[in-house]
This record gives structure tokens, sequence and C-alpha cells, in this order.
């Protein structure tokens, strides 16, 4: 979207990546920084967004179509027992390139990755956030 965007630049060709996959719509390369082996980001070619927030429906849905291949594919290629599809989206969440990519993060038993930690609702807090949620959709 910006003019510093790296992931407009490598959709223009503008630098290198480690390409796995292209359509006209999206294109997935490695992480250049991985979590692991293999770690690979599916992204729009569109640069008319920065993250959930103003991706496109149809860019969405074929981004996200892309990394279902992709997930497959990861999880043969790299032997894995498993992968991790995540986004971060804006700073807070940990969204550091402003442009809207989907991480497919390949794992395996004993990675020693981890998992996030889950937490539990005091009583009536599960009833009161559903309301919320569903008034904002
Ligand atoms: P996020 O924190 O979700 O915005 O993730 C951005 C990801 O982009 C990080 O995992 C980086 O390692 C990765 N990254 C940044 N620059 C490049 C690049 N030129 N080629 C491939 N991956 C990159």
């Amino acid at each position: 979207m910006a003019d510093n965007c790296v992931f407009c630049k490598i959709v223009r060709g503008e630098l290198p990546s480690f390409k796995v996959y292209e359509d006209d719509k999206t294109l997935a390369f490695l992480d250049i920084h991985p979590i692991s082996a293999g770690h690979t980001l599916v992204i729009p070619k569109a640069e008319t967004a920065r993250n959930i927030f103003d991706v496109t429906p149809e860019d969405w849905r074929a981004t996200t179509e892309t990394a279902r291949k992709v997930a497959h594919a990861v999880e043969k290629a790299m032997q894995a027992d498993g992968v991790n599809i995540m986004m971060n989206n804006r700073e807070h969440a940990g969204q550091v390139v402003d442009h809207p990519h989907i991480h497919v993060i390949p794992r395996h038993k004993g990675d020693g990755l981890g998992q996030w930690k889950h937490s539990a609702y005091k009583d009536g807090e599960a009833e009161s956030l559903k309301q919320k949620i569903s008034a904002a959709l």
C-alpha cells in the first residue's frame, strides 16, 4: 500500500523472494525470518489494503484459498505434524508489514514453539461479550 511496502515490492518484482506459488490474485513466498523451516507467507497481490480490516472480500477469499493449498503443500514438503495459520492485524497485534499476509507455519511434535495460554471467563462475562460482539456485526 505505502511506497515502502516490502510485500508490494515483492509483488512488483522489485525485491527478491523465494516464491512457492502464484496466481492472478495471490502470491506465496518463504518468510525471510522463519519461525520454523518452510514458514510461508500468503498475500493478496492487490496493493490496496493493509490488513484484515480493509482487505476486499474477493481478495480475502482468494488469499485464504491459497493459504489452504499452501498449508497442504507445506505440511507434506516439510514432513510436518501440523501447521499454524496465523495473521497479525495492526501494530499492537504484532503486525510489522502493512500488507495483508497469512503465516503458514509448519509444526513438528516436540518443536518447543508452544501454544498461546488460555484463560477462563467469570460468571456472566461470556454472555455479555457475546452480546457486544453480535451487536457489532
Ligand atoms: P508480521 O509481524 O505479521 O507483520 O510479519 C511480517 C513477516 O514478514 C515477518 O515474519 C518477517 O520475517 C517477514 N518479512 C519481512 N520482510 C520480508 C521479505 N523481504 N521477504 C520475506 N519475508 C519478509
